[in-house]
């Protein structure tokens, strides 16, 4: 009862989207796909939904072969596409019992008044689709993709473009069903990663870079922070370098704005502003800065 993908490789053209991905996910996880855009991550999930088809390499869910099995395998899928194609014109109950017919899910009727409870779509189920807001048209996404009660869930991008409260209303939701399900979704945020799932396949460039236990991903982001540091005026790098903790500098612009690379275990902001002080330089400001996935990818990368 798991997912198999071994030496999975998509080619679009001459432009390879995927390229040699193999991973297993075992039932009962979240599981991330992590990575820019253009990655590969839609690919891969528009594969393992039997959408397209790979260019090469085999994929096996719960022992069924996505070529022979197709029809079977879509059957034991949930699938939230990336811009989910709702039909806007449709009422919210008149979709989801559309989408249970095609699934032929018995009982239909009392099947969509669970998954409208489930996904908190109670107050809305009257309205057209195209009149929710993007919040609730997901929460439709999702009550479509959990009709047939399928094991497994596959959600491109979820949250994305939800704002902040959507945002943690929809993640519970997923949390809440991953109980239950095996589940995967693709995000470009890895906050996003760190908020729901347990682990997170790091893909670039269609490539798999990182494949690992959340907490491991977030160990490596805390062994390298950046502080963004202005003087009022021009510094030596060496003498930020010479600090005890700094790995490396980096001047970002003409008015004496610098980013500072440290080990993530030491502070160093004391030396920092002792070394201006001694240079008769004042600090202006001084901030952390959010790591972003491409300096995620440099470490791993670095590290290789
Ligand atoms: P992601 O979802 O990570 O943003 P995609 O899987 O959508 O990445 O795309 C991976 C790469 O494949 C991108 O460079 C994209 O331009 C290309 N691509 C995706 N779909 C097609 C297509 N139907 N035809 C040609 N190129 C495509
Ligand atoms: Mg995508």
């Amino acid at each position: 009862m798991s997912i198999i993908v071994n030496n999975i490789t998509k080619k679009y053209g001459d432009q390879k989207a995927l390229d040699r991905v193999s991973f297993t996910i075992s039932p009962g996880h979240i599981v991330g796909l992590l990575g820019p855009n253009g990655a590969g991550k839609s690919t891969m999930m528009k594969i393992l939904t039997c959408f397209i088809p790979p260019t090469s390499g085999e994929v096996s869910i719960n022992n069924l072969d996505l070529f022979e099995d197709s029809l079977q395998i879509r059957k034991i899928i949930g699938y939230l596409p990336e811009h989910n194609p709702l039909y806007t014109e449709m009422y919210v109950r008149e979709y989801l019992e559309f989408v249970g017919g095609i699934y032929k899910v018995s009982g239909l009727k009392s099947r969509v008044d669970e998954m409208i409870n489930l996904t908190g779509l109670e107050e809305e189920w009257k309205k057209k689709i195209g009149h929710l807001s993007k919040g609730y048209k997901q929460r439709v996404g999702l009550a479509q993709a959990l009709i047939h009660d399928p094991e497994i869930l596959i959600l491109d991008e979820p949250t994305s473009g939800l704002d902040p409260n959507q945002l943690v209303e929809i993640r519970n939701l997923i949390k809440n069903i991953g109980r239950e399900k095996t589940v995967m979704l693709s995000t470009h945020i890895m906050q996003e990663v760190e908020a729901i799932c347990d682990r997170a396949i790091i893909i670039n460039k269609g490539k798999i870079v990182a494949d690992d236990s959340t907490g491991n991903l977030q160990m490596l982001r805390m062994n390298e922070e950046i502080l963004l540091v202005e003087f009022n005026k021009p510094v030596k790098s060496k003498r930020i370098h010479a600090i005890p903790g700094v790995t490396r500098v980096e001047k970002l612009s003409e008015n004496n704005t610098w980013a500072v690379y440290t080990t993530g275990n030491v502070d160093v902001r004391e030396d920092l502003f002792k070394m201006a002080v001694a240079e008769d330089i004042a600090v202006l400001s001084l901030q952390k800065k959010e790591q972003t996935l491409e300096q995620i990818f440099r470490q791993l990368t670095l590290e290789k």
